[in-house]
């Protein structure tokens, strides 16, 4: 099981946030049949919007991160909620693109330039909509961007995602460590000088390390206090009865148009890439338990 924890260190005046996301990227990996460098750049937008989801105030609250590029990717969704559960899909899953020089997954140019927008559904008639220009496209740095200009919350992310040889994923997840307002100078520097000695997530992921561990090896020049530890999974909220509607939306005339064709409609969720499948009949009863 994928998991993640909230911290607090430097007495209280940083909060922090590390996720293990392996099998949540491995499983949206399986399910949209990405190639490597879309399942990388899925899988930090995953990890990054779990961690996001994990500091909404209620647990029904959903949060949504889009990103809208110019790269061949064509742009990425992905929605967590305050549960840890969280969804996600690439417009083109197998889109490709050349190493980066120093031959990694190049995520920035997979996504390309654009915008992140965040969508905050906390159950109020207008969601919370917040859309920044991204910085480079490799997604730790544009969600710190987005923390820093939207929210005005200085702020460290550092997301991975490792690929096993056969493609399937080695390693995945993140951090994503905040300045309290009333953070001190030194306690500021002191982050500044930690953070700038990380130089891969992936290489903290691929020790093995454990969300808890990874912020207490990041944060080892201070007291780290885990305020919570949960378990968090790839998990989409769509069933057959939601589809059914979506199929009676699209009102009778064009029901019958299916029906009268004789052949089965399949329906696909863009978030989970489950299939469900409606043969003639079952539209016409559809039809007839709703009065037509
Ligand atoms: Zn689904």
């Amino acid at each position: 099981m994928d998991t993640l924890v909230r911290a607090i260190a430097d007495n209280a005046q940083i909060r922090a946030f590390a996720a293990v996301t392996t099998q949540i990227t491995e499983t949206a990996r399986k399910a949209h049949d990405t190639s490597p460098v879309v399942t990388a750049a899925l899988g930090r937008l995953m990890s990054g919007a779990v961690m996001m989801g994990s500091m909404l105030g209620e647990e029904d609250e959903l949060l949504t991160l889009k990103i809208d590029g110019d790269g061949p990717v064509g742009g990425l969704v992905v929605t967590a909620d305050g549960r840890g559960r969280v969804k996600g899909y690439a417009i083109n899953p197998q889109a490709m693109c050349p190493p980066s020089p120093v031959g990694k997954l190049d995520v920035g140019r997979i996504v390309g330039k654009g915008y992140l927008t965040v969508i905050k559904d906390m159950g109020l008639e207008e969601p919370y909509n917040s859309r920044t220009e991204l910085v480079s496209g490799e997604i730790g740095e544009d969600l710190a961007q987005y923390f820093v200009s939207s929210e005005q919350i200085p702020s460290g992310v550092g997301l991975g995602v490792l690929m096993n040889r056969d493609n399937t994923v080695r390693c995945a997840g993140g951090f994503i460590i905040q300045l309290m307002p009333f953070a001190s100078e030194e306690c500021i520097s002191g982050l500044e000088n930690a953070l700038s000695k990380i130089t891969s997530v992936t290489s903290l992921l691929d020790q093995g390390l454990s969300p808890e561990e990874m912020l207490k090896s990041i944060l080892s020049y201070t007291d780290v206090e885990i305020t919570d530890h949960r378990d968090i999974a790839f998990r989409c909220n769509c069933s057959r009865n939601r589809v059914e509607r979506v199929l009676l939306s699209m009102g009778k005339d064009q029901l019958e148009e299916l029906i009268s064709e004789g052949k089965d409609t399949e329906l696909n969720c863009q978030f989970c890439n489950a299939h469900y499948v409606f043969s003639p009949q079952e539209i016409r009863e559809l039809l007839m338990s709703v009065g037509h």
